[in-house]
This record gives structure tokens, C-alpha cells and sequence, in this order.
């Protein structure tokens, strides 16, 4: 038996394995890289359910010359230096290896420019050893990152991907959950050159209310109650569905430091909360911000990052279904103060 080093290019594939499921996957990875770059406006171009074409382009800060073969390189990132700053993370990436991963199962190319530079370049990743080429290109101040023919050269992963609608469908309920994370942002998504959402900055609660309802639905709006607490240094904001005949089931969105979770310990605040009040077993409809500071979570439990690990679960945990609780119960019965709690 002869132990060798991987070439980076099989590294990077097999790394990929964990966070490249499918394109909404890519489609993630790209649009939490522009909200770190500072993009107040992305565009998002699909073709062919993103197995042809992933195209994202913002008005970011954009990626220096000299720096843009890190960028494609595995274990790179700009967002984390010391142990230290792993245990305070205030950015959606950290790992470093999105567009290693990503540009290892497709023909990738990165195209930026920065406010100090008078020319884009653009940078793509060819060969076992993954050498990043460097080319002059045109572009305005930010990055467009293009991910074609996804999986072209990783056959036994191409075969897992299902139609370009179920694919695309994916996408669009992600471009959905980031609209909701950050009401700021100017979004548009576009399949095979058709505009599918565009959403524009919104900063009033008018505005903001509008953009839930667009993406939930006007029944989930009209049926909610909109609230807002605060304990020490942790804040809980949004909208929970009251009970009402066709009460949406799927709208269930939670935030918590701006990064979409699937929390257990948040489910489960939430479905006691709304049990206690309404007698109804079933989770409520909800869009939900949790706001701690980044050293009470700790957002690298999975590669992916779906999950996180709260320090003081049990205080989150009560904050939550406190916040609900009296939320749901005076949303029932408005004339009547909800009880103390
Ligand atoms: P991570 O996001 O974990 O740092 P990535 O592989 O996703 O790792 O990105 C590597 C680095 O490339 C980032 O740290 C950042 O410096 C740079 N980068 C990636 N995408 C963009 C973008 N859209 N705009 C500006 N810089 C970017
Ligand atoms: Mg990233």
C-alpha cells in the first residue's frame, strides 16, 4: 500500500461532496459570498434548472488581481484569521472552500474589480493542479461568478440531479428564504432568460411587510401577528401565523444572525409556544429573526451551516417561546391582556 497526497483538484471534488449537493447549493455559496462582499444588489441568472448556468453578479467589493488565485484556492478566505475570530464569526462563510469546491465539479470562471483597480480581471481554475489562470476582462465594480456545466466531470453526481424545474424549484425557494433574511438587498432571479422575482430594497415595515407577504402569501399576512422583543443583549422580530382556516403549513423561516437556520431547538420553542396557546398541536406559520451575539452561537457545527449551536440553549429556547406565546395568545383574544408571564 503507497499513502499519497490527493491532487487538489480530487481534494477539492471530494470537499465538494459536503457542501455541492445540488445547483441551489452552488446558488447559496455564491449569494452568501456577495452579502460578505457588501453587495447591496444581486443578480441571479439560471439556465436549465443551473445544470447548464449559474450566474451571479453583484456590486460588491470585488477581489484584488493579486488576489484572486486565493480566492479560488481551497482553505482561503478572507473572513477568518485566529481560533479567536472562528468563535465570533459576523460573516456567512468562513471555511473557505465554496469556490475551491465549486470549481472543481465545473467550469467556473470569477470575474472582479475593485474600487481601487481601473480593469476587471478574470480567473479560472484549470487542471489536476487546479493553477488559476488570469485574464483581462470588462466588468463594473464587483464580482460575476459563472458556474457552467455543473458536475460535467463527476458523472455519478450529475445522474443524482432531477429535472431542471424540481432543480430550479429549489433555487427559487432559496432566492425566496435570502429576500426574507435581508430586506435590504435588491434581488433578481432570472430561468432560461425569464425574469422569475425581483424584489427591490425594502426599508419601511410597509415595505417590509410586503416583500413577507409576496414571498408567503397575503393569507399568511393577513392572518399574523407581528412582534418584537428584547432581553438583554438577545432580539426576537417578525411575524407568527395566528390559527385560521387554511393556515399556510410552510412557511416556516428562521433567522438567526441574519443566517437561514433549520433549528430544532427553535422548532421547538415555537410549537410549545403555539400549543400552549392555541391547544393546536402542529408548529405555527412563521418568519423569525433571532438576533445574539455572535459569541453565544457557534455556526460551525455543519458544513453546510444549517445548523447552529446556541451556548445558553435553555435561555434562547424560554426567550422564544415567551416572545411567541404572548404574541399568539394576545393575537386570539385581543380584548383580553395576555397573562403575565
Ligand atoms: P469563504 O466564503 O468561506 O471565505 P469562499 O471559497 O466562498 O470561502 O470564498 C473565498 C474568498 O473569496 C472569500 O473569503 C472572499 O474573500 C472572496 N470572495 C468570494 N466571493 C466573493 C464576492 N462575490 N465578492 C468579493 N469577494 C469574494
Ligand atoms: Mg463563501
Amino acid at each position: 500500500m503507497t499513502i499519497q497526497i490527493l491532487p487538489p483538484r480530487l481534494a477539492n471534488q471530494i470537499a465538494a461532496g459536503e457542501v455541492v449537493e445540488r445547483p441551489s447549493s452552488v446558488v447559496k455559496e455564491l449569494i452568501e459570498n456577495s452579502i460578505d462582499a457588501g453587495a447591496t444588489r444581486i443578480d441571479i441568472d439560471i439556465d436549465k434548472g443551473g445544470a447548464k448556468l449559474i450566474r451571479i453578479r453583484d456590486n460588491g467589493s470585488g477581489v484584488e488581481k493579486d488576489q484572486l488565485g486565493l480566492a479560488l484556492s481551497r482553505h482561503a478566505t478572507s473572513k477568518l484569521a485566529t481560533l479567536d475570530d472562528l468563535e465570533a464569526i459576523d460573516s456567512l462563510g468562513f471555511r473557505g472552500e465554496a469556490l475551491a469546491s465549486i470549481s472543481s465539479v465545473s467550469r467556473l470562471t470569477f470575474t472582479s474589480r475593485t474600487k481601487a483597480q481601473s480593469e476587471a480581471w478574470q480567473a479560472y481554475a484549470e487542471g489536476r493542479d487546479m493553477q488559476v489562470q488570469i485574464k483581462p476582462a470588462a466588468h463594473p465594480i464587483g464580482t460575476t461568478v459563472e458556474v457552467i456545466d455543473l458536475f460535467f466531470n463527476t458523472p455519478a453526481r450529475r445522474k443524482f440531479l432531477r429535472t431542471d424545474k424540481t432543480e430550479f424549484n429549489h433555487i427559487d425557494e432559496l432566492v425566496k428564504r435570502i429576500a426574507l433574511s435581508r430586506f435590504d438587498l435588491q434581488i433578481t432571479l432570472k430561468h432560461n432568460g425569464k425574469v422569475i422575482r425581483s424584489y427591490r430594497p425594502a426599508s419601511t415595515l410597509e415595505q417590509q411587510e410586503r416583500r413577507v407577504a409576496s414571498i408567503t402569501s397575503n393569507n399568511f399576512m393577513a392572518n399574523c401577528m407581528a412582534l418584537n422583543c428584547e432581553h438583554d443583549d438577545i432580539k426576537l422580530w417578525g411575524w407568527v401565523g395566528l390559527p385560521h382556516d387554511n393556515a399556510p403549513m410552510d412557511v416556516q423561516y428562521s433567522y438567526v444572525n441574519g443566517r437561514m437556520m433549520r433549528d430544532k431547538l427553535i422548532n421547538h420553542a415555537l410549537r410549545q409556544a403555539y400549543e400552549e396557546a392555541t391547544g393546536i398541536a402542529a408548529p405555527p406559520a412563521y418568519v423569525l429573526f433571532i438576533e445574539v451575539s455572535v459569541r453565544e452561537v457557534d455556526v460551525n457545527v455543519h458544513p453546510a451551516k444549517h445548523e447552529v449551536r446556541f451556548h445558553q440553549a435553555r435561555l434562547v429556547h424560554d426567550f422564544i417561546f415567551q416572545g411567541v406565546f404572548k404574541a399568539i395568545s394576545e393575537g386570539i383574544s385581543p380584548s383580553m391582556p395576555a397573562a403575565e408571564l
